[in-house]
């Protein structure tokens, strides 16, 4: 592809490697040879990123479905706990009898 001769490179600049300075090459695009095709490894690392983030999303989504099915566990308990009577003592008066 023929890049027009006033594009510059436009690559975002790095310090130690990989934090962003928030500032970008500004050498001629034909002329820049340190940056050459950055864009191609530029689209690679955001495509890996996002597969990243999937799996970090379907990890989350299935934290939440175990987490969902623990409370519905815990209100099935609750639920059962204060519906049951139980008669600790045998010799202690039923109180549900002389209702
Ligand atoms: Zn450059």
């Amino acid at each position: 592809m023929q890049v027009p001769a006033d594009e510059v490179c436009g690559c975002p600049l790095v310090r130690d490697v990989f934090e962003l300075t928030g500032d970008f090459c500004r050498v001629p695009k034909r002329r820049c040879n340190r940056h050459y095709c950055w864009e191609k490894l530029r689209r690679a690392e955001v495509d890996l990123e996002r597969v990243r983030v999937w799996y970090k999303l379907d990890e989350l989504f299935e934290q939440e479905r175990n987490v969902r099915a623990a409370m519905t566990n815990r209100a099935g308990l609750l639920a059962l706990m204060l519906h049951q009577t139980i008669q600790h003592d045998p010799l202690s008066p039923d109180l549900r009898s002389h209702r």
